[in-house]
């Protein structure tokens, strides 16, 4: 039966009690983790969100009627301890806070009980991941999880506080609203009092920040929840909260200022890690040649090496060919990795086709000099000695090579460089390597779409001295555009906005919007514009992946309390679910049959 918490005062968590509150009265409340039954004494390891401390029954010293109770204690039963506090005997135990002490009983409640749990709750968890969110409030109560969310929270605390001593305001902005063109799809919500319309959820605050700055805020942040209806992947939800902010009368520079601080502060306050300021930048078009990825990995070197000068000339057509499409050939050295087994070499070859690539040409030079290579007969050896000079190889390297249109190349070769990395044992979890990726290209041609689109979104500030090559190459215009990666992570990103409303609309008419459109989907900005509105830029950092590269974890997921999986539902809620066909009547909406909606898919 459960009993009530009349009269009782919870004194300590577990781990508060320490050996400074030896020989006092304590009172502890928890969960039961462990007990183990010597006959005369009972030991319960009791669990709080602090850790564990134990408690030990003596008859003598709790009663018969407490000892009887202590006897019938199982797992996950939550309890009330009222005792003293001594330092342990015997079986100290060294990983424990409170390894050396314990709570000897003089009353125990039981607060409540529990079924037997379908999975132990103990760290590191060998069971499922679909199980363990299906039971999403047991498994939160795992420590390393709890940790997670603890971390969490003092991040969110952090940042909140360094805003706050550098003059942000926090301002809260809709998440009933229209569409922000993000880039990504929208998640709608059926107005009733409009039938027929929808709001959007937001995939960022972006337009709203943009109008606190139209309306001299001047700082603004928030940790804001953002909505994408996007494909998931490992590291991607389809709700996700940024710590976004907004700045005016700044540029480039002021912004980086800013977030450099804040990261140091941050990082230091919340795990000790000290960032040394300035944080490095490279140019986005320095990152894909040397690295082939926006958001590059520094931990490990591995970097590209661009050959296509040196074989333009060779016999091997894969190399030739690619250079006549207007492609390039680049390569990696895999230092040490001559011996791969043909195996081996194989399945990096498939590895890189899931990256676009048709294929991938491979060089090793053997000890003695010699090399194994799959297009060593279509070259000289003079071609071959050049490239691999140019590789710097040495004998016991392998050289990997993709030839084809840059971005498939650079794809290719930077997801590549990981995929070794990862497994050679390259990257170090212990090194923070925070990088500011810079001077993004404005614009991104869409192959689906058959039209250039935003690269970061379309309130992007062009850089000055490209903005003359809008009309004639405007693939060539660079962007005031920043992210900061952390070990080839991305952590955040932002711009340098457009404040000028010629701009803005010559930016618009590119990106193929008609004026009316442009009006309809976000006049209201435009209309900002035209009086008067400071020069402004900003940026956003994903809390939950910032957390996780803290906390180490491979997932988001590990990071957020209730997340969703790769379909985008919640195993604990079943969220999307169906609704009343009364609800779908005020809503004036009509579902169509499944089976039809499948087969058009
Ligand atoms: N709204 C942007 C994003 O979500 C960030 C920014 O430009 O400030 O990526």
């Amino acid at each position: 039966m459960a009993e009530s918490m009349k009269g009782l005062h919870r004194s300590h968590r577990c781990t508060e009690v320490s050996n400074s509150e030896i020989g006092q009265q304590v009172t502890v409340m928890g969960w039961v983790q462990k007990r183990r039954n010597l006959g005369s004494l009972i030991f319960i390891d009791l669990r709080d969100r602090s850790g564990l401390l134990q408690i030990v029954f003596d008859e003598p010293k709790v009663g018969k009627e407490g000892f009887a109770k202590a006897e019938a204690l199982r797992s996950e039963f939550v309890i009330a301890v009222t005792g003293t506090v001594e330092k342990r005997t015997a079986a100290v135990n060294e990983n424990l806070k409170t390894g050396d002490i314990e709570v000897i009983a003089e009353d125990i409640r039981i607060l409540s009980e529990s079924e037997t749990p379908p999975f132990p709750i103990e760290e590191n968890s060998q069971t499922k991941e679909d199980m363990r969110l299906r039971y999403r409030f047991l498994d939160l109560r795992r420590p390393d999880v709890q940790r997670n969310l603890m971390m969490k929270s003092k991040v969110s605390m952090l940042l909140r506080n360094f805003m706050e001593q550098e003059g942000f305001l926090e301002i809260e902005t809709p998440i009933l609203t229209k569409s922000t063109p993000e880039g990504a799809r929208d998640y709608l919500v059926p107005s009733r009092v409009h039938p027929g319309t929808f709001y959007a959820l937001p995939q960022s605050p972006q337009l709203f920040k943009q109008l606190l700055m139209c309306s001299g805020y001047d700082r603004y942040f928030q940790i804001a929840r953002c909505f994408r209806d996007e494909d998931l992947r490992a590291d991607r939800q389809p709700e996700f909260t940024q710590a976004d902010m907004e700045l005016s009368f700044v540029d480039v520079d002021d912004v980086i200022d800013v977030n450099e601080r804040l990261l140091q502060y941050v990082f230091r306050e919340a795990i000790g890690v000290d960032i040394e300021l300035p944080i490095p930048r490279m140019t986005w078009q320095e990152a894909m040649d040397r690295y082939g990825s926006d958001k590059p990995d520094t931990r490990f070197g591995m970097e590209l090496v661009n050959v296509s000068q040196v074989v333009k000339e060779c016999g091997f057509g894969v190399f030739t060919g690619a250079l006549e499409n207007g492609g390039s050939v680049r390569g990696i050295n895999a230092k040490g990795q001559g011996a791969m087994p043909r195996k081996k070499i194989d399945k990096l070859v498939e590895f890189a086709k899931g990256y676009g690539a048709k294929g991938l040409a491979y060089l090793a030079v053997n000890e003695d000099g010699t090399y194994k290579s799959s297009f060593a007969k279509f070259m000289t050896e003079e071609e071959l000695k050049s490239l691999v000079e140019h590789m710097q190889g040495e004998p016991g390297d392998l050289l990997l090579f993709a030839a084809d249109e840059n971005k498939i190349v650079w794809d290719v070769l930077g997801a590549l460089r990981l995929e070794l990395a990862k497994e050679l044992g390259l990257l170090d979890k212990n090194k923070y390597q925070f990088l500011w990726v810079t001077e993004f290209p404005l614009l991104e041609w869409s192959k689906e779409e058959n039209r250039f689109m935003a690269m970061h979104h379309p309130f992007t500030m062009p850089m000055e001295e490209d903005w003359d090559k809008i009309d004639s190459d405007p693939g060539a215009v660079r962007a005031k555009a920043y992210d900061i990666v952390l070990n080839g992570t991305e952590l955040g990103g932002g711009s340098v906005r457009i404040h000028q409303d010629d701009i803005q609309e010559k930016m618009l008419e590119v990106l193929g919007f008609t004026k009316e459109r442009a009006y309809e989907q976000f006049g209201f900005l435009l209309n900002a514009f035209k009086y008067g509105v400071p020069p402004h830029a900003g940026l956003a950092y994903g809390v939950d992946r910032m957390v996780m590269l803290m906390m180490q974890c491979d997932s988001i997921r590990d990071v957020i309390a209730f997340p969703k999986v790769k379909d985008a539902s919640c195993l604990l809620t079943e969220a999307p679910g169906t609704v009343d066909e009364k609800q779908l009547e005020e809503l004036a909406l009509s579902v169509q049959q499944i089976e039809e909606v499948q087969e058009e898919a």
